[in-house]
């Protein structure tokens, strides 16, 4: 197995939130003790449905939020000792909006080499053709470098937000629905450029998504998220054909198409997804579960490793339970 190069051990990010006037704050556990390892070269898909707590995670992972208790390393070292910039020459984000997230009064030139300038680069000569190698990269044409956002297409103002993530060579990014928010004709594009400069640059992705077209074109492995718990993770080839946590089964069995722009399947788990705030005891998924055991109500399933992860759900306790009894 490769170098892991983001760990995140057991770590929990709580807010308290207020629950009308005059009552007290109650705590909302977004992430619940979560466990992830990050290998160099991967692409690891974290899927959920909403507020499973995905973005969350993510955003302590780039160090913009800080857990609430658990460590985090990056390249092997707390990430709670880096300054913004080490983590920032790290790992980068490519968020879901590229509109929304390039400034619209900046040149295409300007965003793109910002981060130069934010790293200490003080040669305008440099700054200028760094941001064109890497618009070259990404399938920016030069001539665009003194435009502004507006005057690029959807999918080109993606190529922007990459490049920008790109040039100071990070060795993870984070991509939050790189393409959800694009027309469907770009959108293969855009992931396909992701594949390329993996390949080209070395680099890992935690790639964020609930369309399980992207994860199934761009994974290598799979953790699935939910209400703040990884309740399964393992290989890609295993989690799609083989899942054993029941929710896994739902989300992938629901609409698994090779449409990408269909985005949230609809898992047909009858109730709804539960309140944060009133977190259901014991498996946190028992109401939603055609499999669940009376067991289910109080017990917590702890996590069984699995041939290439591991899986928290009772049903695989017992029978861990059983084979360890014939054995
Ligand atoms: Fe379903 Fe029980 Fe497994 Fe939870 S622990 S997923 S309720 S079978």
């Amino acid at each position: 197995m490769s170098e892991v190069v983001l760990e995140a051990r057991d770590i929990t990010r709580k807010f308290m939130i207020s629950s009308g006037f005059m009552r007290a704050k109650r705590p909302l556990h977004a992430v619940n003790g979560v466990n992830l390892k990050l290998h160099r070269g991967e692409v690891l898909a974290l899927v959920g449905e909403s507020g499973c707590g995905k973005t969350t995670l993510a955003k302590m992972l780039l160090g913009l939020l800080p857990p609430s208790s658990g460590s985090l390393e990056l390249d092997g070292q707390p990430l709670a000792s880096l300054s913004h910039l080490d983590v920032a020459r790290i790992v980068q984000p490519i968020f879901q909006d590229p509109y929304s997230s390039l400034n619209p009064r900046k040149t295409i030139g300007n965003i793109i080499s910002l981060p130069l300038v934010a790293q200490g680069d003080k040669d305008p000569a440099s700054w200028r053709q760094r941001a064109e190698e890497i618009m070259e990269l990404v399938g920016l044409p030069r001539r665009v470098y003194n435009n502004f956002p507006s005057q690029l297409s959807g999918g080109q103002r993606q190529r922007v937000a990459i490049a920008r993530a790109l040039i100071n060579r990070p060795r993870v990014v984070i991509c939050d629905e790189p393409t959800s928010a694009l027309d469907v004709s770009v959108q293969s594009q855009i992931l396909n450029l992701l594949q390329d400069l993996r390949q080209e640059l070395g680099l890992t992705y935690l790639m964020i998504s609930h369309n399980l077209a992207v994860v199934e074109h761009m994974a290598t492995r799979i953790a699935v998220m939910y209400l703040g718990r990884v309740v399964e993770e393992g290989d890609a080839e295993t989690v799609y054909n083989s899942p054993r946590h029941p929710y896994t089964k739902a989300l992938l069995g629901s609409v698994l198409t090779p449409d990408p722009n269909l985005g949230v399947p609809d898992t047909h788990l009858g109730a709804a997804y539960p309140n944060p705030l009133d977190m259901p005891s014991g498996c946190t998924f028992h109401p939603r579960c055609a499999q669940a055991m009376p067991s289910c109500t109080s017990e917590v399933p702890l996590p069984v490793p699995t041939g290439s992860g591991h899986v928290e759900c009772n049903l695989y306790e017992e029978e861990q339970d059983k084979m360890r009894m014939t054995s």
